[in-house]
């Protein structure tokens, strides 16, 4: 496996932004993983996890570290009974489509979610009142030390866009995901129904809600309520149809995405509200 060098990671996440790896893989087996793991261990690398990219924002600066991309190269599915095993780099919706054409469904709902499955696990990812999370049975995970585990499904932890993994070092290699069977057009219907309530989401490139619900409300409508909706700041916009959206116009800087995170932070904060951000940030911010 290539381990490359300074590998802009604008071309690798959803917001088309932000600085270059220091190092960069795409390992396509566990055994490429661990490989990955002993050189970062050796060279004193802090290991960023990368998905599909569609829920980081990376600093303008890049990360000084080793990037290990669980991206298609581990994205394999099986049909097991009422199971589905699933490698963790493959995308959600391709795994939703496939499954439908075999007349298996369960989380139609989650269609049209840009991510890998391994990053939906690692944020619970969620929409129209369900969550990855529900659906997983056992997950095989690894450690930077290369120590592989299975965990249970409450080993998880899964909670509101949470789980363990974002509490510990630990790599989603692989998944096991219940699964229903039902009619072919019924899940294909499902999945039309799901990507159709999603078309009033704003088209520019972003990392989709950039905070997390607050307790009893809802992040948009508290950046609504606080006049900030389309506010602008270089080319990063708070979209002015999806406040909790914050947008690349195109040429947005990261520190323009994230100067608007400070902006509505502080803005919620006067008036007693914690915003706390769902996108992961990675490397420096002013
Ligand atoms: C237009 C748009 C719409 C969106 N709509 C929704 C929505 O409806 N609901 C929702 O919940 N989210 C939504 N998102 C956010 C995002 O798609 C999800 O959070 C998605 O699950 C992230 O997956 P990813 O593979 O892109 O993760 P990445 O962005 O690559 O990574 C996110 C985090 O997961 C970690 N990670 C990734 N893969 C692994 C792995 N294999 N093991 C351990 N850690 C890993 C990373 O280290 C990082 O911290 C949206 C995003 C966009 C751009």
């Amino acid at each position: 496996m290539e381990i490359r060098e300074y590998v802009p990671l604008r071309d690798y996440t959803s917001y088309k932004i932000g600085g270059p790896a220091r190092f960069f893989c795409e390992p396509a087996s566990v055994a490429e993983v661990k490989n990955a793991l002993v050189f970062a261990t050796k060279q004193g690398l802090p290991v960023y996890v990368l998905g599909s990219g569609t829920n980081v924002l990376v600093s303008d600066q890049g990360v000084e570290g080793l990037v290990l991309r669980i991206g298609r190269k581990l994205g394999y599915f099986s049909i097991e009974n009422e199971s589905v095993r699933v490698g963790a780099g493959l995308p959600l919706d391709h795994l939703i489509g496939a499954l439908a054409d075999e007349g298996w469904g369960g989380f139609e709902r989650l269609a049209g979610i840009p991510g890998s499955v391994g990053g939906g696990i690692f944020m619970n990812a969620g929409a129209y009142g369900i969550t990855l999370g529900s659906f997983v049975q056992e997950s095989m995970v690894i450690d930077h030390q290369g120590v592989i585990r299975r965990l249970s499904p409450a080993e998880h932890k899964f909670s509101y866009r949470d789980s363990i993994f974002q509490h510990q070092d630990l790599i989603v290699l692989e998944t096991l995901l219940s699964i229903i069977p039902l009619p072919r057009e019924q899940v294909i219907q499902g999945i039309a129904e799901s990507k159709k309530k999603r078309h009033r989401l704003p088209l520019f490139p972003s990392c989709g809600s950039t905070f997390r619900n607050p307790p009893g409300t809802y992040a948009g409508k508290v950046i609504e309520e606080l006049g900030l909706k389309g506010t602008q700041i270089g080319q990063a916009q708070i979209s002015p149809t999806h406040a909790n959206f914050i947008v690349n116009l195109g040429g947005a800087s990261s520190q323009d995405v994230y100067s608007l995170i400070k902006l509505i932070k502080k803005e919620a904060a006067a008036h007693g509200i914690t915003m706390e951000t769902e996108v992961r940030l990675w490397g420096e911010f002013e």
